[in-house]
């Protein structure tokens, strides 16, 4: 049989993939024309979050349509509809006590919510038709936990019902608006492994899976926040967790950029509830981000952080009600050298131990360290002197057994109700002056503990609940005031 020798390239030029082509021995044209979307692009360009909030009402889902609106390959993660997981968290509540009357009556509280948002949102008839069968089928199957013993594993699966219900209505909604689009089901490829960590290989290899399925269409939805669990049952990501899907798509598809939709725009240098003239920070590194968002930015999951960094992906802080604004962005090479934000975080607990049988010995650290650990408690500030440590820690779940452990060898003094004020940019060993203007700021305000030099993006001050607001007037006066 003759050979067939064909020479091929492939261009892309003003949104359409030309394949041209020479070939000796067959009678083709040697033009031949994709459209965007036939499959050529396959690669993952951006992966958008958008929250609660913005998919709140029908109003805020047409206008994710419209901003999702845009070329190139992409995951949309979304959220449930506001308010829709505290409720389902009710209504776990109600069913483990057995409450089965009040559970079917926050069941019959929700729906409406989502019967209305369907009207509002859905032009034509059969596609509200289509709409109102889901989201029936949905709370049915929520009504069926109210007729049967309920275990505490069936809680996750109610939780899950959120994202599935808002990205099954938003991508239907998609279809309506003859916006090409597919579902991708998180429960296929999101899962945590035995420690509740990301399980990234899995995630990688089914995600890889789910996409080979849908290589003609350029738009993808997904549920952020749920996820399996290594026995493939339904769990979670813990609350706040569609951040964190998103980040752990975009790293697990190599994406070029993960964009966090908000009603803010983006990280602030203060906290606006309680400063005023706050205003966004244009860059931050992924170290300083992670240390903001931990230490009481609410805009961003602390996690979300990591397994962008990891892969280099930047991650973009976006205001879906003020497209205009340039948000923040958190990438590696972020802008150094000044002090970029302070952050707040409340309901700290200082716990003092202090024994003579720590001078000059050694672990004594680790036992005391040890039985933190015992008690999955995480250590934020530790400050200590010869015969003395003092740590915070913001969960008390276990805070009298761990008093009563450490009493065995120490004096221990226990104080709840302070707070951490964490000063985050980039302090550079070699230049000075930091301290001065911070501790100048705060002249008026006692200092309980200070944390200095553990990180070069971190300085943290631990004070009384009480001097909170009083202190963070102080930072953006002394500190943000001459920018
Ligand atoms: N819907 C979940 C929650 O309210 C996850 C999220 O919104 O990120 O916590
Ligand atoms: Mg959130």
């Amino acid at each position: 049989m003759d050979q067939i020798y064909v020479n091929l390239w492939a261009v892309e030029y003003q949104q359409q993939y030309y394949l041209i082509y020479f070939c000796l021995n067959l009678a083709l044209p040697p033009v031949f024309k994709f459209n965007r979307g036939a499959g050529f692009k396959s690669e993952v360009m951006k992966v958008l979050k958008f929250g609660g909030t913005s998919v709140g009402s029908a109003e805020r889902m047409k206008r994710v349509a419209e901003l999702t609106d845009i070329p190139g390959k992409r995951i949309v993660v979304l959220s449930a509809m506001s308010g829709t997981t505290d409720q389902l968290v009710k209504i776990n509540e109600a069913l483990s006590k057995k409450n089965n009357k009040e559970a079917a009556t926050l069941i019959g509280e929700l729906e409406p919510r989502y019967l209305n948002t369907i009207d509002a949102l859905f032009r034509n008839e059969e596609y509200t038709g289509k709409a109102r069968e889901i989201i029936r089928g949905h709370f049915d199957f929520l009504r069926s936990f109210t007729q049967d013993v309920f275990t505490s594993e069936e809680e996750k699966t109610v939780l899950a019902e959120g994202e599935l219900m808002t990205t099954e209505i938003f991508q239907l909604y998609l279809e309506e608006m003859k916006i090409p689009s597919a579902l991708l089901p998180a429960l296929n490829f999101m899962r945590i492994n035995e420690e509740g960590e990301p399980d990234m290989p899995y995630i990688e290899k089914h995600l890889k899976k789910e996409l080979s399925k849908h290589l003609h269409t350029e738009l993808l939805i997904t549920q952020g926040y749920i996820c399996r669990n290594p026995f493939g049952q339904v769990d979670n990501l813990k609350r706040g967790g569609s951040d964190y899907t998103a980040s752990l798509i975009g790293a697990a598809a190599g994406a070029e950029e993960i964009q966090i939709w908000t009603d803010i725009d983006g990280m602030h240098n203060n906290d606006p509830r309680h400063v005023p003239d706050t205003y966004p920070i244009a860059e931050l590194s992924f170290d300083e981000a992670e240390e903001l968002a931990y230490f009481g930015a609410k805009i961003l999951h602390p996690a979300c952080i990591l397994p962008a960094q990891k892969m280099n992906i930047p991650v973009r802080l976006l205001n879906t009600l003020q497209l205009e604004a340039r948000g923040t962005v958190i990438k590696q090479n972020a802008e150094g050298g000044s002090i970029k934000a302070v952050a707040a975080k409340d309901n700290i607990t200082v716990i003092k131990i202090k024994s003579e049988r720590m001078l000059m010995a050694y672990g004594f650290l680790r036992n005391v360290f040890e039985v933190f650990e015992r008690y999955k408690t995480p250590i934020d500030m530790i400050a200590t002197s010869e015969v003395a440590v003092s740590l915070t820690i913001d969960n008390n779940t276990y805070l009298d057994p761990i008093v009563n452990e450490l009493k065995n060898y120490a004096t221990v003094d226990v104080e709840t109700n302070q707070v951490i004020i964490c000063i985050v940019g980039d302090f550079l060993a070699e230049k000075h002056g930091y301290a001065t203007k911070i501790f100048n700021s705060l002249a008026q305000i006692p200092i309980r503990m200070i944390s200095y030099g553990g990180s070069k993006n971190n300085i943290s001050l631990l004070i009384g609940a009480g001097h909170k607001k009083e202190a963070l007037m102080a930072l953006n006066k002394g500190v943000f005031s001459n920018r």
